[in-house]
């Protein structure tokens, strides 16, 4: 990772130290330290298209991504990053999530926040990260044909169970994407029903060819 000459600058009058391991951190990379940001490691295997999960998620999304496992240094940069809400993280996770092989899909749409939700937390993480990957990739997004109608509960509280029937019917498709390929854009998978419902609202009512998901971290 490298670091631009405005950080460098920057870093002469800036001083924080790592939540994880209490390094110096860098602004442009801050709160965390150069070492906990090289400690994350890629996964071998980022792109699957069977296993984990049954038929029924596979019928539905045809390709999944993700790019690093959901523990140590990646899982608390996320949490700051949703929770501290530090946008600037979540711009250099998405610089991250850049890294894995480039999918071929002609629209990303990130997996929305309801109005609510968008309102209390400012922003949708999952739309930083897509936004990162639209620039990289030079492949549009599009922030308006999925939205999420049911104001759900945590889903990190939740068991499995609970947590399909609590995302369930929760997104609407505003327009239809013909015969279109998309990358569908998530921060974390744990057990697949967030974009499991983003992608059957995609694929029946949206009218989509194949769904692509993307995630920055897996937790299977
Ligand atoms: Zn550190």
């Amino acid at each position: 990772m490298k670091l631009s000459l405005r950080s460098l600058l920057f870093d002469l009058i800036f001083f924080e130290k790592c939540p994880i391991c209490k390094g110096k951190s860098y602004w442009e990379i801050a709160p965390f330290c150069l070492n906990c940001w090289e400690r994350i490691k890629p996964l071998k295997s980022q792109k699957i298209k069977s296993g984990y999960f049954n038929k029924y998620f596979w019928k539905y999304i045809d390709i999944l991504y993700s790019y690093s496992n959901y523990e140590g240094p990646l899982k608390e940069m996320i949490h700051y990053f949703k929770y501290h809400k530090i946008m600037r993280l979540g711009r250099q996770l998405g610089k991250l999530l850049c890294k894995i092989e480039k999918p071929s899909v002609d629209v990303i749409i990130p997996v929305p926040l309801h109005y609510k939700k968008l309102r209390s937390r400012e922003f949708n993480q999952s739309a930083i990260l897509a936004k990162e990957l639209s620039k990289a990739w030079r492949i549009p997004v599009d922030f308006d044909c999925l939205i999420k109608i049911k104001n759900t509960q945590e889903q990190a509280s939740l068991n499995k169970s609970e947590r399909e029937k609590n995302i369930k019917d929760a997104f609407f498709i505003e327009k239809t994407l013909e015969n279109k390929k998309v990358a569908l854009v998530d921060d974390v998978l744990t057990t697949g029903s967030t974009l499991l419902e983003c992608a059957k609202a995609l694929k029946r009512h949206g009218k989509v060819r194949e769904v692509c998901a993307i995630t920055l971290a897996r937790a299977i």
